[in-house]
């Protein structure tokens, strides 16, 4: 049975790379019929933040990465490093030193610091082999650590687990990814508007690469284009907390947080006032919005605006006195989403009625 495990340091939400070893550990164990277990690996309370681990695992669920098992925290695994450590001294692998501090007498490598705390590459290695992980996929900066952890399983009296590295995502500039770049993590993403499904979408396509790749913005604006325009309208709506009839206002939007503000263009635009010249457009408008149902599909908006213009009417000044904004969704999709009676008002105040 295939059993692979994720193991971020609860420091917050995560990195896209560190998204991409989440995603791809889920994927592996899927296609192998496998088991995915969560660990977070807090040995080190000095990198720890409040609520880190939440903020984790609320990235895990918006990218739609289920853990099997888990959280299994290695704070609360002290006795179990203990005991591993009694056996790689009984073994004469490792030694206490005066201070006592515990190091593989190969290497040097420490295992138990002298207050009796576990180390990152101790803890690592015991809970692999007791949660017997049989691959474990990590990020190429943990490649140095690779020989290293064979040694203190042998030492431990096993074998790790068969290791791959992925390359990591860079910053366009090929720098590791921070804040600086923005984009950066999955909290940053979901404030900018990336639909989940895109973002994972993203990951998956990325796979496990080999080498080091840059993250491709535009790939990942592409994909939230898509995923924006496949969603139903009952998904969109809710994605955006907005009714279903200003669906349409919000297709064309190439974010979520694009579509927001076009929903609350269309839903509480700001009051515009328009100068004279607009009236006789606002006057028609009035006069075929009056003619016409309460409701409108897009065909019907789309020929009010046809109409309109083929009087030379000034849409720009219709889209403000509808949206208060000078640009935004589609016309006729706002036409189509306002409420006669909402239409009928908006133009009145616009036009000085
Ligand atoms: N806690 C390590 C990290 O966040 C994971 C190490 C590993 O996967 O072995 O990079």
């Amino acid at each position: 049975m295939v059993r692979v495990r994720f193991a971020p340091s609860p420091t917050g939400s995560l990195h896209l790379g560190n998204a991409l070893t989440a995603v791809a550990n889920r994927r592996f164990a899927d296609s192998a019929g496998g088991v995915l277990v969560l660990r977070i690996d807090d040995t080190d309370p000095s990198r720890a933040v409040d609520g880190g681990e939440a903020e984790i695992l609320g990235d895990l669920a918006w990218l739609g990465v289920r853990c099997d098992e888990g959280p299994v925290r290695q704070s609360e695994r002290g006795p179990l490093y203990a005991e591993a450590v009694e056996r790689a001294l009984a073994s004469r692998s490792a030694e206490r030193d005066a201070e006592g501090a515990v190091r593989l007498l190969r290497g040097g490598t420490t295992l138990l610091r002298a207050d009796g705390t576990a180390t990152y590459q101790l803890a690592s290695v015991a809970d692999d082999l007791d949660l017997n992980i049989t691959h474990v996929i990590r990020g190429n900066d943990h490649r140095p650590n690779l020989e290293i952890q064979q040694r203190i399983a042998r030492a431990l009296g096993g074998e790790l687990p068969d290791v791959i590295h992925h390359g990591l995502v860079l910053g366009q500039d090929g720098k590791k990814l921070s804040k600086r770049h923005g984009h950066s993590s999955i909290a940053e993403l979901r404030d900018e508007g990336f639909p989940p499904e895109a973002v994972r979408a993203y990951l998956d396509e990325l796979d496990l690469p080999e080498h080091d790749v840059h993250l491709d913005l535009a790939r990942l604006r592409r994909l939230a284009i898509d995923t924006i325009a496949a969603m139903s309208d009952d998904d969109l709506a809710a994605a955006v907390g907005a009714p279903v009839e200003v669906v349409p206002v919000l297709r064309g939007a190439r974010s979520l947080l694009e579509a927001k503000d076009y929903a609350s263009l269309a839903l509480e635009p700001a009051p515009t006032n328009l100068t004279p010249e607009a009236r006789p457009t606002l006057d028609r408008f009035v006069e075929l919005r009056e003619q016409a149902p309460e409701r409108l599909s897009p065909a019907e908006a789309r020929a009010i605006l046809r109409e309109l213009k083929a009087v030379g009417g000034d849409l720009r000044a219709l889209r403000l006195a509808l949206t208060g904004a000078e640009t935004g969704p589609e016309l006729a999709a706002v036409v189509a989403a306002v409420s006669r009676e909402d239409a009928l008002a908006r133009a009145a105040r616009a036009g000085g009625a």
